[in-house]
């Protein structure tokens, strides 16, 4: 299995446009970014890949990176950043089905793939695949387990995507705060390698209007806000799940410069062979 990190960022990227902080500044000097997030996964047995979220920075992504155009797509939650990328599929593919969870969302009164059919009911070469979260499903040669994770308001889901042949194991957290509901975290446990929503470092949280939760017996908080991880709060997940590499994704361009780049943040254009 080969995971590409297309995109890392948050919602703005980093840089982010019109910003001129120390940490898009430094990004720019270092000619790296982290565009909004997608990961790419290749099944290197039958050649198949598969596409976590639709980033609206897909094209540069597939331009930028050698990868090969996906033969599936997932779509974890109906953020922007997640899911409004699907319209580059126009005129790009014949087919390619998309799979997304069936719960309906209290929110928005649909679940995540019949808000994708909805939207993109003009892509003729989409089909919609309804998924059941904690049931594992084959994509690409891969099991694919949705989980849900805690986004609020919506609906949003992790994963686990294992090869049943070589036993290689990704997870992704997806959008979350630290609270991922025991299950979920069973699903996701013990991976070869981690993806982890860590959008700020923990000390962001006096900034945020609400600040952070789910604190640590020392006060520091594992969410920032209520919908995403603080870097503590990821890394505390990475090892409460016994992951063996993790990489912290969804990265803002809140973390100050000194911060922005040390390990384990991620960049675009990462590869990992599992
Ligand atoms: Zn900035
Ligand atoms: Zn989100
Ligand atoms: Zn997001």
């Amino acid at each position: 299995m080969r995971v590409t990190l297309l995109g890392t960022g948050d919602t703005t990227g980093t840089p982010t446009v019109g910003c001129e902080c120390d940490t898009c500044q430094r990004a720019r000097t270092l000619a790296v970014e982290r565009t909004r997030f997608s990961v790419h996964v290749e099944n290197e047995r039958t050649g198949e890949s598969l596409l976590v979220d639709f980033s609206p920075d897909f094209r540069h992504q597939f331009l930028r990176e050698d990868v090969p155009l996906p033969d599936a797509g997932i779509i974890t939650h109906i953020h922007f950043d997640h899911l409004d990328g699907l319209g580059n599929a126009f005129r790009l593919f014949d087919d390619l089905p998309v799979y997304a969870a069936d719960e309906v969302d209290p929110e928005t009164g649909k679940s995540v793939a019949e808000t994708v059919s909805q939207d993109y009911h003009y892509l003729q070469a989409l089909t919609v695949e309804p998924v059941v979260s904690l049931e594992p499903v084959s994509i690409c040669g891969l099991e694919v387990t949705f989980v849900p994770v805690d986004h609020p308001p919506l609906l949003c889901y992790g994963l686990a995507i294992e090869d049943p042949e070589t036993g290689a194991k990704c997870s992704l957290t997806g959008d979350t705060s630290y609270a991922v509901p025991e299950r979920s975290r069973a699903v996701l446990a013990e991976p070869d390698l981690l993806l982890a929503d860590a959008i700020v470092p923990a000390h962001c949280c006096s900034r945020h209007p609400i600040g952070g939760r789910h604190e640590t017996s020392d006060g520091v908080p594992r969410t920032f806000g209520t919908k995403h991880m603080t870097r503590e709060g990821a890394l505390e997940l990475a090892a409460d799940l016994g992951a063996d590499q993790t990489r912290l994704v969804h990265v803002a361009h809140y973390y100050p410069a000194d911060e922005a780049f040390e390990e384990p943040l991620a960049i675009d254009g990462e590869q990992y062979e599992l």
